[in-house]
């Protein structure tokens, strides 16, 4: 079964729309999302639509579960903390109850989902390194744990000795025999340099991943944020990936 693993959206309707069109060519079967439906563009409420009507299983992300008033926006760095309180007053009651309908973690066949790491689902760590990678391989049971939150796709392989790597390749077959850390990069907001939205396809019956990179209307996307009088490095950095 052919499966794709989408986050990050971040409000970005332009880059959702394109990557479900480009989910729908590759013929997959089941699409889970993997959280931060909302936070930095102009389109909440279209998203999380979206998002309840096309995907199996939803995770929150620490700017839906901020957007829902669940945490407090102390963490935030002062554009992210501007950008919840915009979405807060955007939101139509019914996206908050799609949204809050959202998980914090979830698993699909031999496959651990959460936003940003299996130990603390709530607590928001990012793993960006071999250290913190080794540490959450101890805190989820299955073959794979698949991660969005750092918006950089990245891969932590655990050898069968215990030892971690990480590597990067656009398509790669899984080994059966190891255990695996799988940053899947964002739809609406990429930041390894790389403009394109990403989002990783799996077929569950080889293990062989691929990293979708998928081409949107960045302009009109840009031109939304603007007149919503978003701060310039929010709308920039969409244009380079970072
Ligand atoms: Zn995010």
């Amino acid at each position: 079964m052919k499966i794709a693993l989408i986050s990050d959206v971040h409000s970005n309707l332009e880059a959702l729309e394109a990557v479900l069109r480009d989910i729908e060519k590759e013929g997959v079967e089941k699409i889970h999302f993997l959280g931060d439906a909302v936070g930095y563009g102009t389109d909440p409420n279209q998203c999380i639509k979206l998002l309840a009507k096309h995907c199996d299983i939803k995770l929150l992300g620490n700017h839906d579960y901020a957007a829902l008033g669940l945490i407090s926006l102390e963490g935030f760095n002062k554009v992210a903390k501007t950008s919840v309180e915009w979405t807060q007053t955007k939101l139509k009651k019914k996206s908050i109850e799609k949204l809050a309908d959202f998980e914090l973690n979830s698993t699909f066949l031999d496959y651990a989902l959460v936003h940003a790491s299996p130990g603390t689902p709530d607590e928001w760590n990012y793993i960006l390194g071999i250290d913190q990678a080794t540490e959450e391989f101890a805190c989820f049971s299955q073959s794979i744990c698949f991660i969005g939150h750092s918006h950089i796709p990245t891969i932590y392989t655990e050898e069968t000795d215990g030892t971690v790597s990480t590597s990067l390749s656009n398509t790669m077959e899984l080994d059966q025999n190891l255990r695996y850390i799988i940053n899947i990069g964002s739809v609406g907001q990429p930041r390894d340099n790389n403009p394109k939205a990403c989002y990783l396809k799996i077929d569950t019956d080889n293990s062989k991943i691929e990293y979708r990179r998928v081409e949107y209307d960045i302009d009109k996307t840009q031109a939304k944020m603007r007149k919503a009088m978003f701060p310039d490095f929010l709308v920039e950095r969409l244009a380079v990936g970072r």
